[in-house]
């Protein structure tokens, strides 16, 4: 049966994460309608700006349809400004967004002379030398006891699983290496009951 992975289409690097859904075989589908959810297996949130990303959920009335979608376990994988959505705490900000995964996260936090690089990562479960690319990235300051820790990048938390919810501070969608949709795309299969 084909897998079918939505990408909330409201703002930010939509149409690369449609490309690397595509590259690991599944289906892929934009979301512009809070409806489309119910059509889809597993949800990525892409990068961009959260405090835009999360002005567009409001108006366009997505925010309990995006709570009922995480109520039900179904997988969601949260990139960049979509691991802001996701985190329950927000360093600096008194309300989180999503607010699903029990991490703190904190914006823009690799300084302003980091604003975007790279950097080889190993990581659990996925592989070795993986080419990461941060753009005003934000980190993982803390992890709940049931997040597991797939990545580091100077001691700092860049990648991060608790159940069906999976969280990155860079851009896994930019480049031709697909380990880490696919990865997600298997979180989605196993909670379909088909991996
Ligand atoms: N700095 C952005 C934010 O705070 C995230 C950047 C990104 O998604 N590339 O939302």
């Amino acid at each position: 049966m084909m897998i079918r992975v939505g990408v909330l289409g409201l703002q930010g690097a939509v149409r690369e994460h449609i490309r690397s859904i595509e590259a690991c075989g599944a289906e892929a589908i934009v979301i512009k309608r809070a409806e489309q959810l119910e059509e889809i297996d597993g949800l990525i949130m892409p990068g961009g700006e959260s405090t835009t990303m999360r002005r567009l959920i409001d108006r366009y009335d997505f925010m309990e349809p995006l709570r009922e979608f995480a109520g039900k376990s179904k997988p969601i994988f949260g990139t960049c400004a979509g691991l802001i959505l996701l985190a329950e705490r927000i360093v600096g900000y008194d309300q989180p967004h999503l607010g699903v995964m029990d991490i703190t996260v904190e914006r823009n936090s690799f300084g302003r002379q980091k604003e975007s690089f790279e950097a080889d990562l190993d990581i659990a479960h996925v592989g070795e030398n993986y080419n990461a690319v941060f753009i005003r990235a934000p980190h993982i300051v803390e992890a709940g006891e049931n997040v597991e820790v797939l990545a580091k990048y100077n001691e700092r938390i860049v990648l991060a699983r608790q159940g069906s919810y999976l969280g990155c501070s860079f851009h896994p969608e930019l480049t031709d290496d697909h380990r880490i949709t696919e990865y997600f795309i298997k979180m989605v299969k196993e909670h379909k009951g088909l991996a």
